[in-house]
C-alpha cells in the first residue's frame, strides 16, 4: 500500500492519530476537516486513558490496550503533552471487587485505604495513568503528521459521494458529524463542560466514578487543572453555562479545598459522539473502500491508537 493516496476526513484524536499512523507507514495521507485540531471535541477533553466501558467490548479492550501502550511510551517524550500521573478514582457507593479488564494493564492499581477517600465517598481505586493535555497532544499530533509528508485543510466534507469521488480511500473519523454525514441517526451529541483554572499546586488527578449526568473530577496539566464534569445526552448547545461551571466549582472545590478560588481562565464546551456502539468498519460506498471510525463516546483518546492500528490493518498499510 506504499505511496497508495487516502483521504482521512476530521481532524480531532482520532483522524489525526490514524492520519500520523497511515503517513508513518508510507502512505500519501490527506486530512480534510471542518475545525481546525484545537476547535474539535477532542481540544476539550481533560484527558486522561482509563478503561472503556464500551462496546464491542472484546475490541475495545483490544484498542484500549494498544492505546495504553503508546502513551505510556509518550509519556517519556516531555513534548508530547502526555504525562503520567497517581490519582484517584473513587465512588459514592460500593465499587465491589470487580474491575475492568482494561485496568489489570495499571501496574500500581490499588485500593483506596477509607482515609484517602473524600467525605461521602465508600470506595475507590488508587492508580497511575497518562493524562493528555490535549490542546498540545493536538499539536504534537499535527507536527508529526506533517512531518511524515501529510497535509492537512480545513475543507467540509458536504456528502460521502464527494468524498468518495475525492479519494478511492477514505477514513470517516467525523465524531458527532458522523450523524449528519454517514446518515447514522444512533450517533448523538453528549454534552460535556469544563472549567479551566490556574493550577493552584495540584499534581493528582481525582475522577468521580458514576452514572449520573453531574460528577466531579479534575486533571492537572502544568500551570492549568480542568475541572468536569457534566454528561448531557442529546444537548447541542456550545454556549458554555454559567450554573453548570458553579456546580463544577463546587464539587471539585469539595473534593479539593486548594481548588476554592483558583483563578478561571476558560470554559469549554464539547459534544462527546454518543453511540450505543463504536463503528470501526468497512463499507464499500460509491466505488471507494470507506472505513468508518466513530462513536467513540466519552473515551475517544483512550482507544485512538488501537483504532488507528486497526484502520492501517484493514488498508493492509
Ligand atoms: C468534556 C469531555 C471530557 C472528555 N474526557 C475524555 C477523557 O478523559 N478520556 C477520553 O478518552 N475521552 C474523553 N472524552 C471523549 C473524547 O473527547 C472523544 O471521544 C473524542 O474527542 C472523539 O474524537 P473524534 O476524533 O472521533 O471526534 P472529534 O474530536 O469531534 O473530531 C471530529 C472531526 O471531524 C470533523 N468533521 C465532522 N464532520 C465533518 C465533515 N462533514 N467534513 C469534514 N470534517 C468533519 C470535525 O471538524 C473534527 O475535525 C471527553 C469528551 C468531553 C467532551
Amino acid at each position: 500500500m506504499t505511496g497508495e493516496s487516502v483521504l482521512v476526513i476530521g481532524a480531532g484524536v482520532q483522524g489525526l492519530t490514524a492520519g500520523v499512523v497511515l503517513a508513518e507507514a508510507g502512505l500519501r495521507v490527506r486530512i480534510r476537516t471542518a475545525d481546525r485540531p484545537r476547535d474539535t471535541t477532542s481540544a476539550v477533553a481533560g484527558a486522561m486513558w482509563g478503561p472503556a466501558m464500551l462496546r464491542p467490548a472484546d475490541r475495545v479492550l483490544y484498542w484500549g490496550t494498544l492505546s495504553h501502550a503508546e502513551f505510556t511510551e509518550l509519556a517519556r517524550d516531555s513534548g508530547s503533552g502526555v504525562h503520567l500521573a497517581s490519582g484517584r478514582m473513587a465512588a459514592r457507593f460500593d465499587l465491589g471487587d470487580a474491575v475492568p479488564p482494561e485496568a489489570r494493564l495499571i501496574p500500581d492499581l490499588r485500593r483506596c485505604r477509607p482515609d484517602e477517600l473524600p467525605e461521602g465517598f465508600v470506595s475507590g481505586y488508587r492508580a497511575t495513568v497518562p493524562l493528555i493535555d490535549m490542546p498540545a497532544y493536538l499539536d504534537y499530533l499535527v507536527d508529526r503528521f506533517r512531518a511524515a509528508g501529510g497535509e492537512i485543510a480545513v475543507s467540509p466534507v458536504p456528502t460521502l459521494a464527494e468524498a468518495a469521488a475525492d479519494s478511492p480511500l477514505v477514513v470517516n473519523c467525523t465524531g458527532v458529524g458522523a450523524r449528519e454525514l454517514v446518515g447514522d441517526p444512533a450517533v448523538h451529541p453528549v454534552r460535556g463542560q469544563h472549567v479551566v483554572v490556574a493550577n493552584p499546586g495540584i499534581d493528582e488527578y481525582f475522577i468521580e466514578l458514576t452514572t449520573n449526568s453531574e460528577f466531579a473530577g479534575y486533571m492537572p496539566h502544568g500551570d492549568r487543572v480542568i475541572l468536569g464534569g457534566v454528561a448531557v445526552e442529546q444537548d447541542w448547545n456550545l454556549v458554555p453555562s454559567r450554573t453548570v461551571s458553579e456546580g463544577i466549582l463546587r464539587r471539585c472545590a469539595e473534593i479539593e479545598p486548594a481548588l476554592a478560588g483558583a483563578e478561571v481562565v476558560d470554559e469549554l464546551i464539547g459534544l462527546r459522539p454518543g453511540r450505543d456502539s463504536v463503528r470501526l468498519e468497512v463499507e464499500d460506498f460509491a466505488g471507494a473502500r470507506i472505513i468508518h471510525d466513530y462513536g467513540h463516546s466519552g473515551c475517544g483518546v483512550s482507544l485512538s491508537w488501537g483504532c488507528a492500528f486497526e484502520i492501517a490493518e484493514l488498508l493492509g498499510a
